[in-house]
C-alpha cells in the first residue's frame, strides 16, 4: 500500500536569454545528463523528471503552477546552471506550495586548469548563480533544503534521497485519512490536540467512527475467511499450544482473526491509511485488537493506541519515508527503565501493538491477560526487535504550533532473556545517555508514545518537519542539556510565545 512508482520530482534549471541559444542548448544537455545520472542512481528512490530550462518569469510561474497542480509531483529540485536573475523567480516561488530542494551543484566536477577560458567560466556559473537563487529563497522566507556537491557524488544522492523520502511522506500526508475508534484514553493530555489545525497544517483528516460500525463488519466476516487467516497465522508464526487447532484458546485466535479481517475491510473500503483504538472503548469487540494492529502496521498502516491520532499519522508518515529501506518502523512507547550504571537503557514496548517489521526472527503468537480494560485475553505477536541505530520521534501539540522531538538511540540485545514478558519489545540506549536524553525529552514535552524506526535517521524527520512547518528538536550524541533548554526558550521566542503564563 506504499508505492513510490507513480511519484515524480520535477527538475528545473534556471538560466536567462543573455547567453544565446548555443549556451542554452548546452545547459539543456547538461541538465538532461544530471537527471539521467540521478535516475540511474540506486540511492535516489523517486523518479526525477526533466523540465525545460527556464529563462523568463512567465515560464517559471507556469512550471511551478503546473507542479502544484500535478497530482503525482511531490516537489521541485531547482538548479541554476548559469546566472538566473532571481527577481524572475519571485512570482513563481512565492506561490509554490510543494516542497523545494535547491541542488547546488556544477556540471563538471573539476576545473580544467589547462583549457579553462571565459567561455567555460560563463557556462559553469552555479557557484554564483545559485547564490542569487538562494538569496531570493531566503528573502521570501521559503522553507527548502539545500543539497551541495557534485551531482555524481554519493553524498548528494543521499541528501536528495532523504529529501525525496520526506517529500513522499508529505505528499501522502496531504490525503491521509485517519479513522478513530473511540476517543482518547480518558484524562490523558499528550494524546489530545487540535484536529482542525492538524488538517490545516499537515493535510491529514482525523474522524471518529462508532464502534458499532466496526463490530458489524467484524461480525459479518465469513467463517471461511477466518479459517484461512488462522492458517496463515499458523504458517507464519509459532503458535502457542492453546491457540492451535483443538487448543483451549482456539476460539480466541478465531476472534482475533475476525477482528483483523473486519478492521482491514473497514480501512480498505474507506481508504484509510491510519487508525486509532482505545482499550477503554471496545464495546462489542471481544478483545483489544493486538495481532490485527500489529499486522496492519506491517502492511503500512499508521497506528496509535489510546486514541493517539498524532502518532498514528506519524507512524504512517515514517513508514512512507522508510519504504524500501532496511529495518522496521513501529508505534512505540517508552515503557520501563533499566538504571543499572553498567548498561542503562529503556525497554520500549506497548500493551500489544508493536509492528513485526522490527522482528528478526519468527514472532510467536500468544495469548495472555491484558490486566486492564475488562475484555477477553487478546492475541498478540511476541518478539525481540532487531538491534542497531534507530530513532524515536514524537509530535505534540503545543497550542500555537506542533512540535516534533526526535531522539537517536542504539537498540541492543537484552542482557538476559525475558521469558515472562508477553509483549514485543526493544531495548535501547538513548544518545547521548539515558539521563540527558530523558531530561531533554521531558523538558521538551515529548510524548510517551513515539514512532520508532530502525530504517530512518534524524535527517529524514528533519526534512519532513521543515516541509510541514513543525518545530524540530533533536536529542542526539551532541546534545548538551543547558544548550537544549536554551533552544526551547529561544524557540518560544521565535514562535512569539511568552515563556511563562
Ligand atoms: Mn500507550
Amino acid at each position: 500500500m506504499i508505492d513510490y512508482a507513480p511519484l515524480e520530482a520535477w527538475f528545473v534549471t534556471g538560466s536567462q536569454h543573455l547567453y544565446g541559444p548555443e549556451t542554452l542548448a548546452q545547459v539543456e544537455r547538461d541538465s538532461r545528463a544530471i537527471v539521467e545520472g540521478l535516475n540511474n542512481s540506486a540511492a535516489v528512490p523517486v523518479r526525477v523528471v526533466y523540465k525545460p530550462v527556464l529563462t523568463t518569469p512567465e515560464e517559471i510561474a507556469a512550471v511551478l503552477r503546473d507542479a502544484d497542480a500535478a497530482g503525482n509531483c511531490i516537489g521541485i529540485i531547482a538548479w541554476m546552471h548559469t546566472f538566473s536573475p532571481a527577481k524572475m523567480w519571485i512570482g513563481g516561488l512565492s506561490r509554490l506550495r510543494k516542497p523545494l530542494c535547491h541542488l547546488h551543484t556544477q556540471f563538471g566536477r573539476d576545473i580544467p586548469w589547462a583549457s579553462i577560458d571565459m567561455d567555460f567560466m560563463n557556462l559553469h556559473q552555479s557557484a554564483h548563480g545559485d547564490r542569487e537563487f538562494g538569496f531570493i529563497c531566503s528573502r521570501l522566507r521559503m522553507q527548502r533544503k539545500v543539497v551541495v556537491g557534485h551531482w555524481e557524488d554519493g553524498a548528494v544522492h543521499h541528501g536528495l534521497s532523504v529529501w525525496l523520502r520526506a517529500a513522499a511522506a508529505w505528499h501522502d500526508s496531504q490525503t491521509m485519512k485517519i479513522a478513530r475508534f473511540g476517543d482518547n484514553m480518558r484524562q490523558v493530555a499528550v494524546t489530545e490536540g487540535d484536529k482542525v489545525e492538524a488538517e490545516l497544517r499537515l493535510g491529514y483528516s482525523v474522524n471518529g467512527y462508532g464502534l458499532g460500525d466496526l463490530v458489524a463488519r467484524v461480525n459479518s466476516v465469513a467463517e471461511g475467511a477466518v479459517n484461512e487467516l488462522c492458517a496463515e497465522y499458523e504458517s507464519r508464526y509459532g503458535l502457542m499450544e492453546e491457540l492451535r487447532e483443538g487448543g483451549a484458546k482456539r476460539e480466541s485466535l478465531r476472534a482475533a482473526a475476525r477482528i483483523e479481517l473486519g478492521l482491514r475491510s473497514f480501512l480498505e473500503e474507506e481508504g484509510f491509511h491510519a487508525f486509532t483504538d482505545t482499550f477503554e472503548n471496545l464495546h462489542g469487540l471481544e478483545q483489544l485488537p493486538g495481532i490485527a494492529a500489529q499486522r496492519l502496521m506491517e502492511d503500512g498502516y499508521g497506528f496509535g493506541a489510546e486514541g493517539d491520532w498524532k502518532h498514528a499519522a506519524l507512524v504512517r508518515s515514517m513508514k512512507v519515508m522508510a519504504h524500501g529501506l532496511q529495518g522496521g518502523t513501529s508505534f512505540m512507547e517508552d515503557y520501563t527503565y533499566h538504571f543499572d550504571p553498567s548498561g542503562p537503557g529503556v525497554l520500549g514496548a506497548h500493551m500489544l501493538e508493536i509492528c513485526p517489521s522490527l522482528a528478526t526472527q519468527q514472532p510467536s503468537c500468544e495469548i495472555h491477560p491484558l490486566g486492564i480494560g475488562g475484555k477477553a485475553d487478546p492475541v498478540r505477536l511476541v518478539f525481540d526487535s532487531a538491534t542497531g541505530i534507530a530513532v524515536n520521534a514524537s509530535i505534540v501539540d503545543m497550542g500555537e504550533r506542533f512540535r516534533m522531538v526526535v531522539n537517536t538511540v542504539d537498540v541492543v540485545e537484552p542482557p538476559a532473556s525475558l521469558p515472562r514478558l508477553p509483549v514485543a519489545r526493544a531495548l535501547w540506549q538513548p544518545r547521548p545517555d539515558l539521563n540527558t536524553a530523558a531530561a531533554a525529552w521531558i523538558y521538551a514535552g515529548g510524548a510517551h508514545h513515539t514512532g520508532f524506526s530502525l530504517a530512518l535517521r534524524p535527517e529524514h524527520l528533519e526534512d519532513f518537519a521543515a516541509m510541514a512547518g513543525l518545530e524540530f528538536l533533536l536529542i542526539d550524541g551532541d546534545t548538551n542539556l543547558r544548550q537544549f533548554r536554551n533552544e526551547l526558550r529561544w524557540n518560544d521566542a521565535a514562535y512569539g510565545v511568552s515563556a511563562s503564563r
